[in-house]
């Protein structure tokens, strides 16, 4: 299968710029660059938009009717889905693993303009997966055609989709002349780490990819970005065979819990803001940076080296927390 014939819906305006963070570099004493794919547009957008580009055209090839996901309550997941299927003539329902605070803002807030149908289900973490199935399966008897993307859209195709950002990042360093010793990321339902380790060894290049967790544990994180990479490979009919230290995943950022604040987060958001004006959000990107900030700290990314913060996006979440980032 080649990715250039899976068919595509388009949504991100692509490529997202890769940009110099000069003053936060100085102070960290490490080159850090920013691939902002907060900035790929659709409906506010985030890494999710790349990933449904490809999923909502396997929905329509499928001739669904409505695409059905869940999430927490300020999930950017659930609302750039009820967005992607609004703009591909099709319903949207957002099943939330718990109740609203009673707050109608963020995410929670632009899902209600899309006019998307809320369902509401006290989950396990456990089980999350297993009630979008059980929404899935009661839209069916009532004779709609639902097509379920699981929990952050981390599929293999959207694996894929971030196959591809990486060889549009690849083409960008080597345009500016730039050489990468790391690139660090937001690991959550784990797909986009996945994407972008399958697209490194996809395009043979060696770049490290460090993901910081922000919800699951570490070994539950090598366990899904090795399954997510395999399912793409599998998929592709390609040899994307992963060594054993090729998925790397900090775990020490995650806080009292996902989308809870930690303060170091809280810092991070201020301080790329204050330095660069560039917006991080508190459950994802805020963590992620609190993440590479201490392993410079720690040593782990040398002093004078290049490390590219990969910014998936979530800015509509900092509305929804607003006490945490202030
Ligand atoms: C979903 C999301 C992530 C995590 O991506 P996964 O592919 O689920 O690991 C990171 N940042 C933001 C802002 C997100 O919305």
């Amino acid at each position: 299968m080649e990715i250039s014939s899976l068919p595509r819906f388009p949504l991100a305006t692509l490529p997202t710029p890769l940009d110099e963070l000069p003053r936060l570099s100085q102070e960290l004493g490490v080159r850090v660059v920013m691939k902002r794919d907060d900035l790929t547009g659709f409906a506010m957008g985030g890494n999710k938009a790349r990933k449904l580009e490809f999923l909502v055209a396997d929905a329509l090839e499928k001739n669904c009717d409505m695409l059905v996901t869940g999430g927490g309550v300020q999930s950017n997941h659930i609302r750039t889905t009820a967005a992607a299927a609004r703009k591909a003539g099709m319903d949207a329902v957002g099943v939330f693993f718990s109740s609203p605070s009673g707050e109608v803002n963020g995410n929670f807030l632009l899902d209600q303009i899309l006019g998307a149908e809320l369902v509401y289900a006290e989950a396990d973490k456990h089980e999350t997966e297993l009630v979008v199935q059980r929404v899935c399966e009661d839209l069916r008897a009532q004779g709609r055609n639902p097509y379920l993307i699981p929990v952050g859209g981390s599929t293999k195709l959207g694996v894929i989709s971030y196959m591809l950002a990486v060889g549009e990042l690849l083409e960008q360093i080597r345009a500016q002349n730039l050489s990468l010793d790391a690139v660090v990321v937001t690991t959550g339902s784990c797909g986009t780490h996945a994407g972008i380790l399958a697209g490194m060894k996809f395009y043979n290049s060696p770049i490290p990819v460090h993901g910081i967790t922000v919800s699951r544990a570490r070994e539950e994180c090598l366990e899904r970005v090795a399954r997510l990479v395999n399912e793409a490979a599998q998929f592709l009919e390609r040899e994307l065979a992963l060594n054993e230290n090729d998925v790397i995943v900090h775990d020490a950022y995650i806080g009292e819990a996902y989308a809870k604040i930690t303060p170091a987060a809280r810092a991070a958001i201020q301080r790329v803001a204050r330095l660069e004006g560039i917006f991080l959000d508190p459950v994802y990107t805020g963590k992620a940076m609190a993440g590479l900030v201490d392993l410079v700290e720690r040593g782990t990314f040398a002093p004078g080296s290049t490390i590219l913060f990969w910014h998936t996006g979530g800015a509509p979440g900092i509305f929804g927390f607003p006490l945490d980032v202030i």
